[in-house]
């Protein structure tokens, strides 16, 4: 089929939508290493992690074999008001780089939340109303889970509480009045409501709170009220299988128009949008079937790939919650206050974190206002405001089909253009008027963090 019939947008019929979701850990010949109990330092059994989450997600988080899990009616209704979401050709950002790149982006942000983060909120929040638990509490950072999360919740009646990391509920009033039109409980965090916030707040006064600090809150909560559980927006190994909700759009719709991308691009923050977005084609090279490169695009000032070590360390500053093994630049690591905030996590996916490991993926770090420069053209041509954190596999995506018009060669480029901005134009601005600066820390700073993670 000649690449001129391929439409500006893809759109798939409702019929066609993924039914299961696919779990890359099936195909994986070096499985994620497991979750350790903090205390025992044994892999985490299903009764241990049952009191954090429902029982559903601890058996999606436990199982490295079953390849697909149906997705739920209930779920898939809830995906149908969203999804499927549309798989772009950026034909006019190829006009303007004057590459011979195909460019594709896969676009998530055409929902409230403006994220991706929906597709495993919904999931979350069907397994524990339907384990007839009262509520759910969790963290948010730059707020687009915690939006996500009050979405799902109160579509399905649940008490949703979201710890919200301190310097966005601060800087960031209008996601948070967001989450409180769907209903939710919204604290900033390090709060004095929870023993580990209290503590934080008299170790470190007058912070602006991290992610870590936040889950830390919302796992004391969660685990020490009746009818509760916490759930996660990232990281996780059943957000990752949620996500693939993605990925298996994607295909489908590649396949239908005969395109095979050589290069696959995601931002990664903990690695649910990239884990989601690459799970069937990854699955491919694991079998053997298909080759790819995967690109993972992180910030240069949270740079748990290029800088991290692959260790077992905490997910939580508070050190309440199960280690996981994963690069990571440690718990203690605060990063700096700058704006992708999705992707200000000391860790990654224990799964993208093997895969990497193992070669079968690549990581590169870039820098914030080269970010918002990419961000700024591809808004001018392709009309989307991207979100920051979208705007890192936008850069990469852009230096790819740059390095393809300089070697004159016709490749097809994949990315993931995760949400839109709307609720980030306070960092916009700060781009415009010259004030964005690159932080990018310090090896000692990472060395001193790195030195407190637990002996393994
Ligand atoms: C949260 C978020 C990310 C990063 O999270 P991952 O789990 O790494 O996908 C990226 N983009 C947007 C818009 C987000 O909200």
């Amino acid at each position: 089929m000649s690449e001129k019939k391929v439409p500006y947008k893809i759109y798939l019929e409702e019929s066609e939508m993924p039914r299961a979701w696919y779990n890359l850990r099936a195909h994986m010949k070096n499985k994620p290493a497991p979750l350790l109990n903090p205390e025992t330092l044994k892999p985490m059994t299903a009764e241990e992690l049952s009191v954090v989450f429902c029982d559903e997600l601890v058996r999606q988080e436990l199982d490295n074999d079953t390849a697909y899990f149906e997705i739920p009616g209930e779920i898939r209704d809830f995906y149908k008001m969203y999804r499927p979401s549309p798989l772009v050709r950026a034909y006019c950002l190829e006009e303007k780089l004057q590459t011979p790149a195909r460019i594709y982006y896969k676009f998530e942000g055409n929902n409230t939340s403006g994220s991706h983060k929906l597709n495993s909120a919904i999931a979350q929040a069907y397994y524990a109303k339907n384990q007839g638990l009262k509520g759910v509490t969790t963290e948010t950072g730059a707020g687009q889970w915690g939006t996500a999360l009050s979405m799902a919740c109160s579509y399905l009646g649940l008490d949703c509480r979201v710890y919200m990391v301190k310097c966005s509920y601060e800087q960031k009033p209008f996601r948070r009045e967001v989450m409180k039109v769907y209903g939710a409980d919204v604290t900033p965090s390090p709060s004095d409501t929870t023993n580990v916030g209290r503590k934080i707040l008299a170790e470190y006064p007058g912070t602006g709170g991290s992610l870590g600090c936040a889950i830390s809150e919302a796992v004391e909560v969660a685990t020490s009220t009746e009818g509760y559980r916490y759930v996660l927006g990232s990281v996780l190994n059943q957000v990752l299988l949620h996500q693939s909700i993605i990925g298996l759009e994607t295909k489908t719709a590649m396949d239908k128009y005969g395109i095979k991308p050589d290069i696959i691009i995601g931002c990664a923050g903990g690695g649910s949008n990239l884990g989601g977005l690459i799970a069937p084609f990854m699955g491919e090279k694991l079998r053997g079937e298909a080759d790819y490169r995967f690109i993972a695009v992180e910030p240069a000032s949270c740079p748990s790939f290029t800088r991290g070590e692959y260790r077992y360390d905490y997910c939580d500053t508070g050190m309440v919650c199960p280690l996981s093994k994963m690069y990571t630049l440690g718990s203690g690591f605060i990063p700096s206050a700058d704006h992708a905030g999705g992707l200000r996590f000391h860790g990654m996916s224990s799964v993208l974190s093997q895969l990497y490991d193992d070669g079968l993926m690549e990581a590169v770090s870039v820098k914030q206002t080269d970010v918002f420069r990419a961000a700024e053209e591809f808004a001018r041509v392709e009309g989307i405001l991207p979100a920051p954190e979208s705007s890192h596999a936008i850069l990469a995506a852009v230096n790819e089909a740059i390095r393809c018009r300089e070697a004159g060669e016709e490749k097809t480029i994949l990315f993931g253009l995760t949400g839109t901005g709307y609720f980030d134009l306070v960092a916009y601005e700060r781009f415009h008027k010259g004030e964005m600066v690159d932080t990018i820390p310090a090896d000692e700073d990472i060395r001193k963090a790195l030195d407190k993670l637990p002996k393994v």
